[in-house]
């Protein structure tokens, strides 16, 4: 799960940890931005958005003095090609996703983005490169329309349709009492796990970022939901550059590179094939996720196989 912990004053203290997704995350920093340790460098220009290659330059980072979270991480996404973070829960999965943000600044090494170390562009253009689709997408409480719009404010009415189409979630807006008018969130329509995700696909294409960060669900999904978002998470990412934390290893079969993170270190690397002919941490894992997968068969048909 992705969280923000922003740090509210000039010493660094966490003074309040908010845990919210990283589209309000995007939100929450723009508004906290005077109070954070992370600044533009004075006169920093714009990212210059190429292809939207990625890089971890021997990246070493902890949130505070007495632990290291990611200890000299290295790997490169090319522009246009997936690739996946998997490991067990608290390896620094997240920590990756947070450090191409700038949420924080790396101890040492470097991150880039197009060449370009994150810490010499301004935050603003660094962030409207970045897409994220986060596991647990919350809305606004505001309509249909407005939550899909943020993506780009100033979208045209047939954009936003035309996402929400991409997205697979147009036919089912149409059946909404205001259809597109409808307000959803806590004060209004409640949408199911898959519908708030097909939102924030239907957003992040409007968005048109070079770059997707995606953090699959860990179980909120039911099977089928899961399998026909499948289809709308492929276009979201198509000629995108793809870093994704993934949960279930079937959906990162065809990944470029899948990066098996460990206690803040990359223990393997390589695609599926390679990584399962070394019969190493990523192969049981493999293994695990089948055999939970085959006990579950029968049952509900319910494959959550964390
Ligand atoms: P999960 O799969 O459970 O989401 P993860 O691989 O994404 O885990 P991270 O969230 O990156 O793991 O956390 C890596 C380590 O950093 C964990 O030990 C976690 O407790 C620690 N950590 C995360 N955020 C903070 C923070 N704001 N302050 C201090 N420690 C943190």
């Amino acid at each position: 799960i992705i969280q923000l912990y922003v740090p509210l004053n000039w010493f660094g203290t966490y003074y309040r940890a908010i845990q919210k997704n990283f589209v309000d995350m995007e939100n929450m920093f723009d508004l906290m931005r005077v109070d954070s340790d992370v600044r533009d460098a004075a006169g920093a220009p714009e990212l210059l958005v190429r292809r939207g290659g990625l890089e971890f330059k021997h990246v070493s980072f902890g949130y505070g003095p007495e632990r290291l979270v990611l200890n000299n991480v290295s790997f490169k996404v090319a522009p246009g090609s997936t690739v996946a973070l998997v490991g067990p829960s608290g390896a620094g999965k997240s920590t990756v996703m947070r450090l191409l943000f700038r949420f924080y600044d790396v101890n040492e090494g470097a991150v880039l983005v197009d060449g370009q170390d994150v810490r010499t562009v301004t935050q603003r253009s660094l962030r409207a490169a970045i897409g994220v689709v986060p596991q647990d997408t919350v809305l606004f409480n505001n309509t249909v329309r407005y939550n899909i719009q943020y993506g780009k404010l100033s979208a045209s009415a047939a954009d936003i349709i035309s996402a929400a189409k991409n997205a697979d979630i147009h036919d089912r807006i149409l059946t909404f009492p205001d259809a597109y008018d409808t307000q959803v969130g806590e004060r209004g329509l409640r949408l199911s796990g898959g519908e708030k995700q097909r939102i924030a696909i239907a957003r992040t294409i409007l968005k048109d970022p070079a770059i997707v960060l995606l953090d699959e669900a860990t179980s909120a999904l039911d099977t089928n939901t899961e399998r026909n978002i499948q289809a709308a998470l492929a276009r979201v990412c198509a000629n995108r550059t793809t870093l994704i934390i993934a949960h279930r290893l079937s959906t990162i079969v065809h990944a470029d590179e899948i990066l098996v993170l460990k206690d803040g270190e990359i223990i393997e690397r390589g695609n599926h094939e390679t990584l399962l002919s070394q019969a190493g941490f990523y192969a049981s894992m493999w293994q695990q996720q089948l055999e939970s997968r085959n006990s579950n068969n029968g049952n509900n048909g319910n494959t959550d196989n964390n």
